[in-house]
């Protein structure tokens, strides 16, 4: 049994306690699952509406220069060719001529051998089971599809593979009516849409999946600083809401690992249970959105300062996070195992504010009286905070079923209540019980969900 601060997370522990708890189900399950396409369930859906919740707040709500946007899944098919995706969004595909036949992402294997301290023209074989690779082909992962009626060339459109483009080709709308001037940003959560070769790890490579994007212009002398302020700014965010610092970091991209539109991209990785991976790519890209999209569409697509007269192609910086990994990132860090008086408890140490429920309440028996006292607590206190009211089976078992998805308080009502209107208030990560007036909770859960929180894992 690990303690807490060790990592006792292991992909497929979280796997396990995602179905166990209602988290995330395998897609279409009951016709065998759909490779790599997962399902949120009720905790799924309040946990990652919560990152998502999180991002808006620190990107929109608590700046002065960001606006927000949803745009259409479905595109003008241009786009695609003006932002280079049709032609360049390929990602190089090599398959085992030996007995596995598996498929590969050539580049994937390369940064494995560097990894290992292979040199980098070494040949490449297949890891799995060492049979010699196919020469790379170049395989683009837009999913494609057709509108209307007649399925013809004229017909083709796409499932936007970033969400990105849908805010370049709104620049214009935007910077008329929201009345700002770069430095600012327009930001975007929504679905995007890749036929990835290799996608797995569970939600951490899926063929669809949700990102969190943000695009933000700025006068070219001042891309670089921005750059800099916007991986500050991101990787903060990650540590604010609980993950480690020594499982984050940033790392800068080589020459020959950057994106056909980028001149300068680091990206946050987190450690995983299977190593080092992307969570989220901070690139600055220059003028090319804007300077692709003006000349493919033929408007202007630039920044004129009425008082200077002064006109400029602003160039962005793009901070671009996925919801559904970050949402994977914060369960592992926050996943602990634990004994406690001799029992084993398994824990998600989740931050207050990304725990899908705030507050169980409990009767400690199932009469007396108390289940509806508890009840009535719980009505009072969901018009604040998400609550949760649990009648069934010991009161351990209920701890523990609130321990494994994250509640970070429970509220016990039991037979003094009921003789002095007080309850016990107990904390998930110190275990520590507290007699409070039922009439100060509200307050007291309001307060601790405001203040700054760190990981118990953090000793
Ligand atoms: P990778 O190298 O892992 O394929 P990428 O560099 O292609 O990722 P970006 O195009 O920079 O990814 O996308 C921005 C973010 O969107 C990523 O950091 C990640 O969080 C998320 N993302 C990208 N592809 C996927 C996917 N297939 N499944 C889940 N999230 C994804």
């Amino acid at each position: 049994m690990a303690t807490i601060g060790s990592d006792a997370a292991t992909m497929d522990k979280i796997v396990a306690l995602c179905k166990r708890r209602g988290f995330i189900f395998q897609s279409s399950e009951i016709y065998g699952g759909l490779a790599s396409t997962y399902d949120y369930g009720h905790y799924g859906v309040l946990l990652k509406t919560n990152v998502k919740a999180e991002w808006w707040r620190a990107v929109v709500q608590e700046r002065d220069d960001m606006v927000a946007l949803d745009a259409a899944i479905l595109m003008h098919p241009k786009t695609w060719e003006a932002s280079g995706h049709l032609e360049g969004f390929t990602d190089p595909l090599v398959q085992c001529l030996g007995t596995c036949k598996r498929r590969w992402r050539e580049d994937h294997l390369r940064e494995q051998a560097a990894a290992e301290g292979a040199d980098s023209d070494a040949e490449l074989r297949c890891p799995e089971c060492g049979g010699e690779l196919s020469e790379p082909r170049q395989f683009n992962l837009m999913f494609e599809t057709h509108m209307g009626p007649v399925q013809d060339e004229g017909s083709r459109v796409f499932l936007r593979p970033e969400t990105a483009q849908g805010i370049f080709v709104n620049f214009k709308n935007v910077l008329q009516f929201a009345r700002k001037r770069p430095p600012f940003g327009i930001a975007q959560v929504g679905k995007a849409f890749r036929n990835e070769i290799t996608p797995g790890n569970f939600i951490f490579r899926t063929r669809e999946f949700e990102q969190m994007e943000i695009e933000f212009f700025v006068p070219p002398a001042d891309a670089e600083s921005w750059h800099e302020r916007w991986m500050e700014e991101r990787m903060a965010w990650y540590t604010e809401l609980g993950i480690r610092p020594d499982h984050l970091r940033l790392r800068e991209h080589g020459p020959d690992e950057l994106s056909h539109y980028s001149s300068a991209t680091s990206d946050i990785e987190y450690l995983f249970p299977m190593g080092w991976s992307e969570l989220e790519g901070l690139a600055n890209r220059g003028d090319f959105d804007l300077t692709q999209h003006a000349r493919s569409s033929g408007e202007k697509l630039e920044y004129v300062d009425s008082a200077s007269g002064e006109r400029y192609v602003p160039h962005v910086i793009e901070p671009s996070a996925g919801a559904d990994r970050a949402a994977l990132a914060y369960m592992v860090d926050a996943y602990d195992e634990e004994e406690v008086e001799g029992r084993e408890r398994v824990v998600l140490r989740l931050h207050p504010r990304l725990a899908p429920v705030k507050v169980a309440v409990l009767p400690l028996v199932n009469k007396d009286g108390q289940p509806e006292r508890a009840r009535a607590i719980y009505e009072d206190l969901r018009r604040r905070l998400p609550a949760e009211y649990d009648v069934g089976g010991s009161i351990g078992k209920r701890y523990r079923r609130q321990d494994e998805i994250g509640t970070p308080w429970g509220v016990t009502v039991d037979h003094q209540t009921l003789e002095d209107d007080t309850v016990t208030l107990r904390d998930r990560d110190s275990l520590e019980q507290t007699r409070l007036p039922i009439a100060a909770l509200g307050d007291e859960l309001s307060d601790r969900l405001l203040a700054p929180w760190r990981s118990p894992k953090l000793t």
